[in-house]
């Protein structure tokens, strides 16, 4: 079959590999489209230490049956799939307790590190177990449902940020993560959504997802904060502040934007570690809140986005074949202007 090897660091190749052999509870999808992630972009030159060449990348990907194992039953060939790209032990406490995402044994497809390698689907096919499977209604379309795992991202933030309907929140970065934990915040009844960016298009394109202000982030140092904005109708801050950066300065000036008592959610995480305002943290009583992944949000993405109520069609950039994988990553990687998500699709030319 054709895949695009990750041969060595920024060194993509379209190669014949082996079709993946089955385990009698997996099945073999042909694969119509996987997106790639941003965290592939930061594996590709060896910055995260997670894409460990040789390695085949992708984990966000829909496509059909094309065999079954021995032992599968409920699952045909033909039938249109997506699956959760975290693949856990349903054994561990964590995984009894539906905490999936903190699975001691988690791997994710097209992840290499230290402790395992398991490739992706950036190839025809990808051998998959059923556990982790979902089926596609109709209305979604392959491309689409290459979102379905940022969209679970984003509920996933909502859901562990304990947020309630009628409250306001703040939303700092508007990639593709940000744009749609607003989509989800505006589907669980927000009252109001800042959505903040350095990015003047990236702003508006976020108003355009359901935001009612959008905030056009200034440098640090500037007299201009996103507290300005905020205060003019929220004198104390938002109830909730999402972090989808993941830079010490955006953490700062989340923590600078949320109520007493609030919540900031922390989903971005470019910089290993920051800098904390430890005072204005206890003082205030802030909750810090981490997000990993999603947790079982697959289902609920799905639905949300077979009913239009989330819409992700705006995100997705190109759709480019398998072929054109090294081009689509390098411009990526290179930061080309209005680019957000490019989708691969190996199995068309
Ligand atoms: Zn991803
Ligand atoms: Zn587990």
């Amino acid at each position: 079959m054709n895949a695009l090897l990750l041969s060595e660091y920024r060194q993509l190749q379209l190669v014949d590999f082996p079709v993946p052999e089955l385990s009698p509870d997996e099945i073999l999808l042909r694969v119509e489209a996987c997106g790639i992630c941003g965290s592939d972009v930061h594996g590709y030159d060896g910055s995260s230490g997670r894409r460990i060449p040789p390695l085949i990348m992708g984990h966000e990907a829909a496509g059909v049956i094309a065999k079954v194992g021995r032992d599968v039953t409920d699952w045909h060939v033909g039938d249109r799939v997506t699956f959760d790209s975290t693949l856990y032990c349903g054994k561990c406490e964590y995984c009894k307790r539906g905490e999936i995402n903190l699975c001691d044994s988690r791997e994710v497809f097209g992840v290499s590190c230290k402790d395992y390698r398991r490739h992706g689907a950036f190839a025809e096919y990808l051998a998959i177990p059923t556990r982790v499977m979902h089926r596609l209604p109709p209305e979604l379309s392959f491309t689409e449902a290459a979102m379905i795992e940022a969209v679970s991202v984003a509920l996933h933030a909502v859901s562990v940020s304990g947020f309630r309907q009628g409250e306001t929140a703040l939303v700092l970065g508007a990639g593709m993560i940000g744009t749609l934990i607003v989509q989800a915040l505006r589907v669980e009844g927000a009252s109001h959504i800042f959505v903040a960016d350095p990015d003047k298009s990236r702003v508006e394109a976020a108003r355009g997802s359901g935001a009612h202000t959008s905030i056009h982030l200034q440098k640090e140092g500037s007299a201009s904060t996103p507290m300005t904005t905020i205060s003019e109708k929220y004198p104390e801050g938002v109830d909730h502040v999402f972090e989808a950066v993941g830079f010490g300065t955006t953490v700062k000036t989340a923590i600078a934007s949320v109520r007493k008592g609030g919540t900031v959610t922390l989903v971005g995480n470019i910089e290993a570690e920051v800098q904390l305002p430890l005072q204005a943290v206890v003082t205030r009583q802030i909750r810090l809140q981490g997000s990993a992944a999603s947790a079982g949000e697959y289902p609920r993405a799905i639905e949300l986005m077979a009913s239009r109520q989330i819409d992700v069609s705006p995100l997705i950039s190109a759709v480019e074949p398998l072929s054109k994988g090294g081009e689509a990553f390098d411009r990526l990687y290179r930061k080309e202007p209005n680019l957000i998500k490019i989708i691969l699709t190996p199995n068309s030319n």
